[in-house]
């Protein structure tokens, strides 16, 4: 049966591993939603595009050619033939991308796009046929709300600054757990406008993972998943 599966949640949730690990395990593709946010991001500022004007950065987004790898061992990000999956993870892009990700305009062309993806992965694609593991924000919510399975992936503030941290520190002493607080919390705070990704809406399962590790946090979304 084909097979849909949405996950959404905050940065430093494990959002991306997990639901990476949980595709290659059931043989689905992955698309990485916040990474598409990135790149038009990184789009608009290689093309020297004012942010502020929400106009341009629309128009900009609607002509961006991206290309996204749904393969969940090696998912990549192609902006105009050049592989971005490093670029877009730099604070350069973190810390505007709530701008971007906040244009309606922008959520639109992505969300047509990111529902494209799905229905490919249903019919043929990369998986087959078998579905897809799509995850970002409001998968579980806007993108696709009718998906076979749907988790919100949550973690208690300090795990979620401690495994940011490690990511971006590589350590999680204290003067590096700070340092990621402020960017980890205002970026909270911006996308938190245009989407909800803290409580779980209607009909979707929680999994808190502050204190499972990684392999206990894959194996509880496939718990949902075969529910
Ligand atoms: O998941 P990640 O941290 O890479 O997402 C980067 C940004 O993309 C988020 O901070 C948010 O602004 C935006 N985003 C979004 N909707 C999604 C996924 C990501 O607005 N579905």
């Amino acid at each position: 049966p084909v097979v849909t599966i949405a996950v959404d949640g905050p940065s430093g949730s494990g959002k991306s591993s997990v639901s990476r690990a949980v595709a290659t395990r059931l043989g689905l593709a992955y698309l990485d939603t916040g990474a598409m946010y990135r790149a038009a991001t990184l789009w608009c500022v290689r093309s020297g595009v004012p942010l502020e004007d929400a106009g341009a950065v629309a128009a900009a987004v609607v002509a961006m050619p991206l290309e996204m790898g749904v393969d969940p061992s090696a998912p990549t990000v192609v902006l105009a033939g050049d592989d971005v999956a490093e670029a877009i993870r730099t604070t350069d892009v973190s810390s505007v991308v709530s701008q971007v990700a906040t244009n309606l305009d922008v959520r639109a062309e992505l969300r047509r796009r990111q529902r494209a993806v799905i229905e490919t992965e249903a019919v043929g694609g990369f998986s087959g046929g078998r579905g897809v593991v799509a995850e970002g924000r409001d998968i579980t919510t806007v993108v696709a709300p009718d998906a076979d399975a749907r988790v919100l992936l949550t973690a208690s503030e300090e795990a979620r600054l401690r495994r940011r941290s490690l990511e971006v520190h590589g350590a999680a002493d204290a003067d590096a757990v700070e340092a990621t607080k402020d960017q980890v919390l205002r970026r909270d705070r911006d996308d938190a406008t245009v989407s909800q990704f803290l409580v779980a809406a209607d009909g979707v399962a929680t999994v808190d993972s502050s204190d499972l590790d990684f392999d206990q946090t894959v194996e509880a979304v496939l718990a949902v998943v075969e529910h």
